[in-house]
């Protein structure tokens, strides 16, 4: 009898402690909003079913924020709440629609349906090349195909405590199975931050091709199998291995590059950019999205390796360290230095690549002052000034080069560019995971990381004259690796027809310049 109230005793206490281990359980566990999609595979529209855990609040404010880089359309119609709520009203806010709900008992879930139209009207007509070449920002749900991101449909509740991030799982209930498909999200559960940036893509002729980099998985997937499809594939699986390498990191759980053809305007109104074929891409954390046109050539074909370097390089360093000559301009020489490193380049292209960069910034930016390409000027004029934003691809690059050349000869080609990233994205890392401030990336943080390498006063003054004062790089005085030659030659611009003076590179020796870019 004894042991058997003992035995009921222990259970109850057991049992108490259990219950009070999953309440702790439950509480710890972030609250996800729950996605549901259906598509028919005819109509341009999905049909979308939100369901809002319970958040103690009696109002809810959804947002429809669109994509920032895309003009705006209302595209939610038929929203409806179901449940034990309703709808107060919609209205617009700065762009931005706002549906707020009445939630009568704030510890109710709340379900929220509502039909999202993904028609896409660049679709239809012909588009300047603008439109074309950024047709990845926007959806386009029409028969048997279907390109969405979470931003799209998304919505967005605004006020509630962001101190206790929700979690959003996003489930397709109903879809055409005849269609071949690639879903960023799969059945996990994301932060509510990484939404806008989940990817889904339907089509009959979807090509989804998995590599994996360290067991990372990374997934190029296009909408058409054609020769520029091939050149980008070629080229993504035998660079992305030794980006990761270069910088070292390989703390990412997958990434996607998705590149769709735009068949909206001709080939050949592209000309107007003096290229063949051009692929523009917006760089996400996860992954990039890109349009492309006409046909890749060489440099063209690396720009999924660059959008890939914004994983390392990003709009952070723009925005907070203040210069796009850094974020773009160090992601172009990057780009440059590992597609050659991992020998998708030979010698001579590199060059061809290099001596490129060299006519964009000494050619088509020769005619400016440098006050023009001086980094205050560019920073408060640069809105809408496509040039401008373009400059500082070939202004960082060429800074990059200068520097890598300085890095090296000061320790005797011990120590490279290379070195200095690896330090910089170390640096990096503690202020991207919030345990640093973000306020440190400064220009200064950066002088003061390539002090490392070479003389503090060196740095100092190649900054202010070569970014801060727009002073070009008189690369026939710099002192360079023995590995290049230079030459300045009469170039004549092939957007300006002016004829300026730029500096052009060959190696001395194939073999040398291969094992100079090894690490
Ligand atoms: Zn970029």
């Amino acid at each position: 009898m004894q042991t058997i109230i003992k035995s009921v005793f222990v259970f109850i206490i057991f049992s108490i402690l259990l219950f009070f281990a999953q309440e702790l359980k439950a509480n710890t566990i972030a609250k996800e909003i729950r996605y549901s999609l259906r598509w028919d595979g005819k109509s341009s529209s999905i049909k979308v079913k939100m369901v809002i855990p319970t958040l103690g609040l009696n109002e809810l404010i959804l947002t429809h924020q669109p994509n920032p880089f895309a003009s705006y359309e209302d595209r939610i119609s038929e929203f409806k709440v179901l449940g034990k709520a309703f709808l107060k009203e919609a209205k617009m806010v700065d762009q931005t629609k706002q549906f707020i709900i009445d939630n009568r008992n704030a510890e109710d879930e709340v379900e929220v349906s509502y039909v999202f139209d993904g028609a896409n009207q660049n679709d239809a007509k012909t588009v300047g090349l603008r439109e074309a070449l950024t047709m990845h920002h926007s959806p386009n749900i029409k028969k048997d195909f279907l390109y969405l991101m979470g931003r799209h449909f998304g919505l967005y509740l605004t006020n509630r405590n962001t101190k206790s991030p929700l979690k959003v799982s996003i489930q397709w209930e109903e879809v055409p199975h005849s269609l071949i498909n690639f879903n960023s999200v799969g059945n996990k559960s994301i932060e509510e931050s990484m939404l806008e940036y989940s990817l889904f893509s339907f089509s009959k002729d979807l090509k989804v091709e998995k590599f994996s980099v360290k067991n990372i998985p990374h997934y190029f997937i296009g909408d058409t199998v054609n020769s520029n499809h091939e050149k980008i594939k070629k080229a993504i699986v035998s660079v992305t291995p030794e980006v990761m390498r270069f910088f070292d990191d390989y703390d990412f759980d997958s990434y996607f590059f998705h590149a769709i053809e735009s068949k909206a305007i001709p080939a050949q109104d592209i000309r107007m950019y003096g290229r063949d074929g051009i692929l523009s891409a917006e760089a996400l954390p996860n992954g990039f999205v890109g349009t492309y046109i006409g046909s890749l050539d060489l440099k063209a074909t690396l720009t999924p390796i660059h959008e890939s370097i914004h994983r390392w390089i990003n709009s952070l360093d723009n925005t907070n360290f203040g210069h796009l000559w850094f974020g773009e301009g160090f992601t172009e020489y990057v780009t440059l230095f590992t597609a050659f490193s991992s020998d998708f380049l030979t010698p001579e292209e590199f060059i061809h690549i290099l001596n490129e960069q060299f006519s964009e910034y000494y050619g088509a930016y020769g005619d400016l002052t440098n006050e023009i390409r001086s980094n205050e000027y560019i920073k408060n004029n640069i809105r809408g000034n496509q040039n401008l934003m373009h400059l500082n691809y070939s202004k960082g690059f060429v800074f990059a080069f200068f520097l890598d050349n300085q890095i090296r000869l000061s320790s005797n080609g011990s120590e490279t560019f290379r070195d200095l990233m690896v330090d910089y994205i170390n640096f990096r890392k503690p202020i991207l995971s919030g345990k640093v401030d973000v306020k440190n990336l400064t220009l200064e943080s950066f002088k003061n990381l390539v002090s490392k390498y070479i003389k503090r006063k060196d740095i100092d003054e190649y900054i202010q004259r070569y970014i801060l004062d727009g002073e070009y790089i008189d690369f026939k005085e710099a002192q360079l690796m023995k590995e290049f030659t230079l030459s300045i030659k009469d170039e004549k611009d092939r957007r300006t027809g002016n004829v300026n003076q730029v500096p052009k590179f060959n190696f001395t020796d194939r073999e040398s310049l291969k094992k100079s870019y090894r690490f």
